[in-house]
């Protein structure tokens, strides 16, 4: 395994539990430099990086550099690199046999038609308009949980700002929302070269937004995100309990749906359930259609997990494809999280792939030790969190219904995540009797059966659980 390969597998490791703008921020422009004796040297590109890499994601890079070496990496240094760095090979050039290297040259590799990891194409290519080169419909799978979504995509590139507008989708992490918020502006700019488009997180429409009220550049602001075509905000939820970008954003929807230049959202949850969203805005985004994905059930991973081997011409029997699918059920990311790690392993230690080293490795992943060492606290933080209440609301004796329900929530995960004892979670849920712990417990438990919000949103909170650092 190269430098690059490895970082190339740790760095899929890691993105399972960082959120997605700060795996960009922090790990944009990274490489491994050197590697002697377990001693890995990370290049980054400042000295801001570093320390916030030093402090925040040591232990987790750590940790994800041991599991892809299986412990043969046993520590990390940061170094702010200075000369040039490699070029991020684009996702197309899978065949090129050049590629640059770290200090500017160009190196020929070899033809390798089995080598997962080079074939990896994780070193993201993205274009001026901010679209990665992979996230486009040909490689989208399409399963009984995501149909609806991909169709609506579909259509409104097929037709900008005719079928739906907005079109808005939802679901949980990882389950393909960037991916096909992307497609739609990949499909529309292959139809049409000259289409102005703009893709964002809500993240960054706000930073942009509080930048230009700071320094006084509105037009600016308004010019950047009113004249486009297509406009693809993704995980708007972001916006929650901000009124100036949620007003902003509410002048900007105005304007392009005026024009009848199309708006594509995304978030982790339908518009009715962002706690403190503006009733107008919420009102807006279901002006169009909505359409949520689920997880992918299990024939939908297989596939997944079959194309993803096919694009990076690894080849895997139908019964280890199972075996992987079977294990892996949370989304996708976590899937192609997985056999990224299998596929590491096996060619680092160059074994073939049995159903043994398959458990090994998946049992090993870090999904599995933080499954194993989440707390009680860090779920009723992830639970407030969710919910924007506080923990002292949550364990509080307030019997308000928006908090009363969250509390019943954080009571039946305890119960199913941490398998806490009813008393247990009485106490650490505000000193309460056993039996209102179990109560909550039976409530929740048949109300998801009925309530699809509900079961929706335990879901998501769960996913959250294991994938948020
Ligand atoms: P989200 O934005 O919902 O958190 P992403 O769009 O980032 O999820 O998807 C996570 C990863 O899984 C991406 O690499 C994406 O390409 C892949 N992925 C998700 N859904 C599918 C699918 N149906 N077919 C192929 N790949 C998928
Ligand atoms: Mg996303």
């Amino acid at each position: 395994m190269t430098n690059e390969e490895l970082w190339q597998s740790a760095l899929g490791e890691l993105e399972l539990l960082i959120s997605k703008a700060n795996f960009t921020t922090w790990f944009k422009n990274t490489f491994i430099s050197a590697l002697a004796e377990g001693m890995v040297v990370i290049c980054v590109p400042n000295t801001f990086t570093k320390v916030w890499l030093e402090k925040k994601y040591h232990t987790a890079i750590l940790h994800a550099l041991k599991n892809s070496t299986d412990n043969a990496v046993i520590g990390v240094e940061y170094k702010v690199n200075t000369g040039q760095q490699p070029e991020a090979r684009a996702a197309k050039t899978n065949s090129a046999l050049l590629e640059t290297v770290p200090g500017g040259g160009v190196s020929v590799k070899e033809p390798a038609a089995h080598n997962f990891l080079t074939n990896n194409p994780l070193p993201r290519s993205v274009n001026k308009y901010g679209l990665n080169d992979r996230y486009q419909f040909e490689s989208f799978i399409v399963g009984k949980g995501n149909e609806l979504a991909h169709a609506a995509a579909k259509a409104v590139a097929e037709r900008p700002g005719t079928v739906y507008n907005p079109l808005f989708i939802y679901g949980g992490v990882g389950l393909g929302k960037t991916h096909l918020l992307q497609a739609v502006g990949h499909h529309i700019l292959a139809q049409k070269p000259s289409i102005k488009i703009l893709y964002a997180s809500a993240e960054k429409f706000t930073n942009d937004y509080i930048q230009a009220v700071k320094n006084g550049q509105a037009k600016q602001f308004n010019d950047t995100y009113r004249m486009v075509d297509l406009l693809l905000i993704d995980d708007i939820q972001f916006i929650a309990g901000k009124e100036g970008t949620q007003e902003a954003l509410f002048h900007t929807f105005n304007t392009l749906h005026q024009n009848n230049c199309q708006v594509v959202l995304s978030s982790d949850r339908p518009p009715n359930a962002i706690p403190s969203l503006e009733k107008r805005l919420q009102s807006r985004f279901e002006w169009g259609m909505i359409a949520d994905i689920s997880q992918p059930d299990f024939e939908t991973r297989v596939a997944i997990l079959e194309a993803k081997c096919k694009e990076r011409l690894y080849d895997l029997a139908p019964e280890m494809l199972a075996l992987i699918a079977e294990n892996v059920h949370n989304n996708v990311r976590e899937l192609e999280g997985a056999l990224n790690r299998i596929v590491a392993h096996h060619q680092f230690h160059q074994i073939p792939p049995t159903s043994q080293t398959i458990k090994e490795v998946l049992n090993s992943s870090t999904y599995a030790r933080r499954r194993a060492s989440l707390s009680s606290q860090e779920l009723v933080d992830h639970i407030a969190d969710f919910f924007h209440i506080t923990v002292d609301d949550l364990v509080g004796k307030s019997r308000k219904k928006e908090l009363v329900l969250p509390r019943q929530i954080a009571m039946y995960l305890m119960r199913e995540e941490l398998s806490s004892s009813y008393p247990n979670i009485g106490q650490e849920l505000g000193n309460r009797d056993h039996t209102t712990a179990m109560h909550a417990y039976t409530k929740i438990h048949t109300a998801i059966e009925s309530d699809s919000g509900l079961r929706q949103n335990v879901d998501l909170i769960r996913q959250r659980l294991y994938s948020e650092v």
